[in-house]
């Protein structure tokens, strides 16, 4: 059964985010639903959802804290008031927009794996290196497992290239096949394809070799476009 993932970004707001999850969740109760999935809202809108067992809320990010000084950033103290024992790691946006070095990554991880959180965690390469040739593009992969435990336990992977988050452009089925089928000969965890997924692909991007699910940012926004990507994978 897939894993399929939203990740909110910088979008909703509290209150959109609590019809969000609502709807998710009657949906889930109504149907027979064996997908697991995972809803990333803003830190601003996390909240105690009372969710059914295979919906499960997570942090986009946080520090490697329980608390401190830290100006603006959340730690675990503020996460345990809402029950979040999930998050994600290494996502590109927070390598490549908010500079976040392999180091800060692996400490992140430590500190939220010590803590037994499922963490979801994002790999991939940017075009460059993609146009470089596929070789190219694992070594960088592999390059981003540097100081993390691939053995943990509660460890999702996503594999995500960085031309095709929010760009439409998603990878080839070929592309998607190749870069899984060789994560996935060195590292058996399930692992989740992640750019420009949508509605109308992510079935068939479900049922690629190695493919365990989908984390998906724009096209997952609108509630009803959620529901219906659920749907076409259950
Ligand atoms: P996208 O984003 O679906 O908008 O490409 C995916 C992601 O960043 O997780």
């Amino acid at each position: 059964m897939p894993i399929i993932a939203s990740n909110f970004k910088t979008n909703h707001t509290r209150k959109s985010t609590n019809d969000f999850i609502s709807s998710i969740n009657e949906y889930l109760k109504s149907n027979d639903i064996k997908s697991e999935v995972y809803v990333f809202p803003t830190a601003t809108s996390l909240n105690d959802f009372d969710t059914v067992k295979n919906l499960t809320v997570g942090t986009q990010n946080a520090y490697y804290t329980e608390k401190g000084s830290f100006t603006g950033e959340i730690g675990t103290q503020q996460l345990d008031e809402f029950g979040i024992k999930t998050i994600l790691i290494g996502h590109s946006e927070r390598r490549h927009i908010l500079g976040e070095s392999q180091e800060e990554i692996a400490k992140k991880y430590e500190f939220y794996k010590a803590l037994g959180y499922t963490i979801i965690y994002c790999i991939g390469e940017p075009l460059e290196v993609k146009e470089s040739g596929l070789e190219n593009t694992l070594e960088y992969i592999y390059e981003q497992f540097v100081g993390i435990d691939t053995n943990y336990e509660n460890l999702i992977l996503a594999y995500e290239p960085v031309w095709a988050i929010g760009t439409g452009v998603t990878a080839t089925n070929d592309d998607i096949k190749n870069v899984h089928t060789a994560i996935k000969e060195k590292i058996d965890k399930p692992l989740l394809y992640g750019g420009s997924v949508k509605v109308n692909n992510v079935r068939e991007i479900c049922e690629i070799p190695n493919v365990d699910g989908a984390l998906i940012g724009t096209a997952s926004w609108i509630k009803e476009d959620f529901i219906q990507i659920i749907d076409n994978t259950k």
